[in-house]
C-alpha cells in the first residue's frame, strides 16, 4: 500500500517529472513557457512529448487526448492511440511534437453561437502548458485550449487565460508605481468549495426526473428535513466515508489536493474543498473533481448529485469560488502587509475590486447564471441575486475614516494618512463570519458564492479577472502621470470609496428589507432569472471592457450569450417535457389506481351493509378525483406553454417565455401532483419519495 505522499500526484507529469526527464536546456525552455508565456519551438515541443509518451506508457497508458472545456460545461476528449506501424510490422509507440501542440477534433457537435459555418466543422485545441499533463485510465490527457478555425473561441479556457493575462498586466503596472521591479507576473488564485448530494443509484434509477434532468420536479415535502440542523458537520455515515476516502485518493493521484470535506446542511448533503491554486489550474482541477465524483459514486452504487437545486424546499448545492491576486515572488496582494507602503497598495488592491465588483455586477450575476442556478439565487440559502460586498466592520471603519478625512478609532494610534500609518491588522475570525454575502472579504481574499454546483468556475474568473483588471488600468493610466504619486493615490482611494461604497454591505443579505434597501434606495442591479441578466452580456459597457482587454471578441461576446440562453431554454424544456411525461404515465395512472380501489372497498362495504356511509371513501375519491382533473387541465396548460415557444422571434424572446410562462405552469403542476403525493398510499406512488431519497444512504 503506498503513502499519501508517494500516490500524491503519480499521474500527473509535473514539475518533479519534467525536472528528471527532460534535458536541463529543454527543462529551462519549457519553463520559460510556463512561467513567462514564452512561445515553445517545435524541437522543445518534440522532446517534452517524448519524455511524455515514455512516461505515460510506463504507467499504462496506451492513448492520448487533447482535454478540453467546451461551452456545454462539461469536458471533452477525443482518444488517438500512441500506436504507429513500424517498417518490420509491428508498431511502435510515438507521440510528437505537432500532437502535443494542436489538435484538431471534430467541433461540429459543440456548441458554437453561429461562430463556425455549419460547413466549416473543424477546431483546433492548442496545448496550454501551464496546466500539467495527467493520466485518466489509460489515457494521457493533455490540457488544451478549444477555437474555432477562425480563431474563435469556442470553450472556457481560452477567455479565461486571456483574462488572466489582462489581470496580470494592469496589475503589473500598479506594482512598478510602488516601487516593485522584481515580480514576474501576478496571477489570480481560486480554492473552490464544492458541494454536493450523494444518494443511492437504485433512488436516482427510480426517477426518470433525476435521470433526465438531474433534479427532481416531483415530490412532497418530507416528514424531516434538514430542519433539526442535524447534518451540519455531523459523524460522516460508513457508506459515505468509504465513497470520500476513495475519491480523495483518486483525486491525490491526479494532483489535487483535496483538503477538507464535512457534511452540508441538507440532509445527504457534503463539501469538499481543496487547497486553492493558481485559477487556470483549479478550473482543471473543479471539472475533474466534479467528473471522478461521478466515477466514484457510481463504484459504491451511488449517484452524486451536481444539480443546484435537486430537491425543492431542502437546500441547493453552490461553489464557493475563494479567490485572491499574488505575485509570481509570493505576496498575497489581498493581504494586508506589514509596513505602511504594503497597506496603502494593499488598500489600493481592495478599492480595485470594490470597484471592479459595483461597476460590473451584472457581468457577474451573469457568470453564474443558469436554469439550475436560478432556483437557489434569492430561496434563502444562497446569497441573493443582488450582489453586494462584505467587508467586515473593521475593514469598513478604516474605509469610512480614509472617505471622510478623519482619525480611525480602532487602531492603537489615530492614523489615516496612507503611506505613512500602519494599518491595524485585520483579525480573519471577524470577517469570516457573514455567511450570506455573495461576496464576502475573508482576511487575505474574496469568496464568490454565488456560483452553482454545476457551474465551470472558469465563467465567474474570467468576469472577475476582466473587471479588476479595468478597475487597475484605470489606476495605472491616472498614476502613471501623477506629478505627486502619494497625494493622486490618496485622492483615488477617496473616490473609490465614495462612488462605489453602495455596494458594500455587512448585514444580513437574506433580509427581504435588504433587497428593498439595495434595490430601491442604493440602485444595485437585481437580476432574478438567466432571462433577466444574460442579454446584459452585450450592454456597450460589457462589451468595450471585455473587448479592450482582449478577454472576449464581440463575436465570441454574441455566442456566447446565444449559447447560454439556449442552455436556459433547452434545459427547462426538456424539464417541462420529463413532467408532462411522468404526470401522464406516472402520477396520474397511480392515482387513479388508487382512488378505483378505495372506490371497490367502498362498494364492498355497502353490499356488506348499506347502512355504512363510507364517508372516508367517498371523501377522499371525491378529492382524488379532482386533482386527477386538475393534474389534466395543468398538463395541458404546459404542454400549450410549450408549443407557443414556437413563435418566439429569437432566443431572447424564447427565454423571456421560458420565464414568464413555462416555469409557472411548471410550478402549478407540481402542486397538484405533490398534493395527490400526499393523500395517496405509498404502495400506490409510482417512484421513490423524498423521504426515501433523502435518507437513502447509511
Ligand atoms: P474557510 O472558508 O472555512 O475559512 P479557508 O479559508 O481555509 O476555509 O479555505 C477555504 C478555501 O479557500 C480553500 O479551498 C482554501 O484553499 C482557499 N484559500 C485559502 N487561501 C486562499 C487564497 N489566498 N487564495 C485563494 N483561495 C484561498
Ligand atoms: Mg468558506
Amino acid at each position: 500500500m503506498k503513502t499519501v505522499s508517494e500516490s500524491f500526484g503519480s499521474m500527473v507529469f509535473d514539475d518533479r517529472i519534467m525536472k528528471a526527464t527532460l534535458s536541463a536546456d529543454v527543462y529551462a525552455s519549457l519553463k520559460k513557457t510556463i512561467d513567462e508565456g514564452v512561445a515553445l519551438d517545435i524541437r522543445v515541443a518534440n522532446a517534452v512529448a517524448g519524455a511524455m509518451k515514455d512516461w505515460a506508457v510506463s504507467k499504462g497508458a496506451t492513448h492520448f487526448t487533447h482535454w478540453f472545456q467546451p461551452l456545454t460545461g462539461i469536458t471533452a476528449e477525443k482518444h488517438d492511440s500512441f500506436i504507429s506501424p513500424s517498417p518490420d510490422g509491428g508498431v511502435i509507440m510515438e507521440f510528437s511534437g505537432k500532437e502535443l501542440i494542436k489538435g484538431e477534433p471534430d467541433a461540429s457537435s459543440f456548441p458554437s453561437g453561429g461562430l463556425r459555418a455549419t460547413f466549416e466543422a473543424r477546431g483546433y485545441t492548442a496545448w496550454d502548458p501551464t496546466s500539467y499533463a495527467f493520466i485518466k485510465g489509460k489515457t494521457l490527457c493533455i490540457p488544451t485550449a478549444f477555437c474555432s478555425y477562425g480563431g474563435h473561441a469556442l470553450d472556457k479556457k481560452t477567455p479565461l487565460l486571456r483574462s488572466m493575462e489582462a489581470l496580470n498586466k494592469q496589475a503589473l503596472r500598479i506594482l512598478r508605481l510602488f516601487g516593485n521591479t522584481t515580480a514576474k507576473c501576478v496571477r489570480s488564485s481560486v480554492g473552490p468549495e464544492q458541494e454536493y448530494f450523494l444518494i443511492s443509484k437504485e433512488m436516482y434509477d427510480a426517477r426518470p426526473d433525476l435521470r433526465f434532468t438531474g433534479r427532481t420536479l416531483f415530490g412532497a415535502k418530507p416528514p424531516k428535513g434538514q430542519e433539526m440542523d442535524d447534518h451540519y458537520f455531523g459523524a460522516i455515515k460508513p457508506r459515505v466515508a468509504a465513497f470520500m476516502e476513495d475519491l480523495n485518493e483518486e483525486l491525490w493521484k491526479l494532483g489535487i489536493m483535496a483538503k477538507t470535506e464535512h457534511n452540508e446542511v441538507a440532509p445527504a448533503q457534503h463539501e469538499l474543498a481543496p487547497i486553492y491554486t493558481t485559477t487556470n489550474v483549479a478550473t482543471d482541477h473543479n471539472q475533474l473533481t466534479m467528473e471522478i465524483m461521478q466515477k466514484v459514486a457510481q463504484k459504491h452504487g451511488l449517484v452524486c448529485l451536481l444539480h443546484e437545486k435537486p430537491f425543492a424546499g431542502v437546500n441547493g448545492s453552490g461553489k464557493h469560488n475563494n479567490w485572491s491576486i499574488a505575485t509570481d515572488e509570493g505576496q498575497n496582494l489581498l493581504s494586508p502587509g506589514e509596513t505602511p507602503y504594503e497597506n496603502a497598495q494593499f488598500l489600493l488592491f481592495l478599492c480595485a475590486v470594490i470597484k471592479a465588483v459595483d461597476d460590473y455586477q451584472d457581468l457577474l450575476r451573469i457568470s453564474v447564471a443558469t436554469a439550475g442556478n436560478d432556483h437557489r439565487l434569492g430561496a434563502n440559502e444562497a446569497p441573493p441575486a443582488v450582489i453586494s460586498m462584505f467587508l467586515g466592520d473593521e475593514l469598513s471603519a478604516v474605509l469610512e475614516a480614509i472617505e471622510n478625512d478623519a482619525p480611525y478609532k480602532g487602531a492603537e494610534k489615530t492614523q489615516m494618512k496612507l503611506g505613512v500609518d500602519v494599518l491595524p491588522k485585520f483579525n480573519r475570525d471577524t470577517t469570516d463570519r457573514n455567511r450570506t454575502s455573495p461576496f464576502a472579504f475573508t482576511g487575505n481574499k474574496f469568496e464568490f458564492r454565488m456560483l452553482g454546483s454545476s457551474n465551470s468556475i472558469a465563467c465567474a474568473n474570467i468576469m472577475l479577472n476582466a473587471a479588476v483588471a479595468e478597475s487597475l488600468k484605470s489606476y495605472a493610466d491616472r498614476l502613471e502621470c501623477a506629478a505627486d504619486f502619494e497625494t493622486a493615490l490618496h485622492e483615488m482611494i477617496k473616490k473609490t470609496i465614495k462612488d462605489h461604497k453602495r455596494i458594500i454591505f455587512n448585514g444580513n443579505g437574506y433580509d427581504d428589507a435588504w433587497i428593498k434597501e439595495a434595490t430601491e434606495v442604493r440602485g444595485l442591479l437585481n437580476y432574478r432569472t438567466t432571462a433577466d441578466c444574460m442579454p446584459h452580456l452585450l450592454d456597450k459597457k460589457n462589451v468595450d471592457m471585455l473587448t479592450s482587454h482582449k478577454v472576449f471578441s464581440v463575436e465570441e461576446l454574441h455566442s456566447r450569450c446565444e449559447i447560454m440562453l439556449e442552455n436556459y431554454c433547452k434545459t427547462v424544456n426538456i424539464e417541462a417535457n420529463t413532467m408532462v411525461d411522468m404526470a401522464k404515465t406516472q402520477i396520474a395512472p397511480a392515482v387513479e389506481a388508487f382512488s378505483a380501489d378505495i372506490a371497490k372497498n367502498a362498494q364492498a362495504k355497502r353490499a356488506l351493509d348499506s347502512q355504512i356511509a363510507c364517508t372516508y371513501e367517498t371523501g377522499l375519491v371525491r378529492k382524488l378525483s379532482d386533482l386527477t382533473d386538475a393534474i389534466a387541465v395543468k398538463v395541458d396548460e404546459l404542454q400549450s406553454a410549450l408549443i407557443s415557444l414556437h413563435d418566439a422571434e429569437d432566443i431572447i424572446a424564447e427565454s423571456a417565455m421560458i420565464r414568464d410562462c413555462v416555469l409557472p405552469k411548471m410550478c402549478e403542476l407540481r402542486v397538484v401532483c405533490d398534493e395527490a403525493e400526499t393523500l395517496t398510499a405509498k404502495s400506490y406512488w409510482p417512484f421513490p419519495t423524498y423521504a426515501d431519497i433523502l435518507f437513502s444512504v447509511r
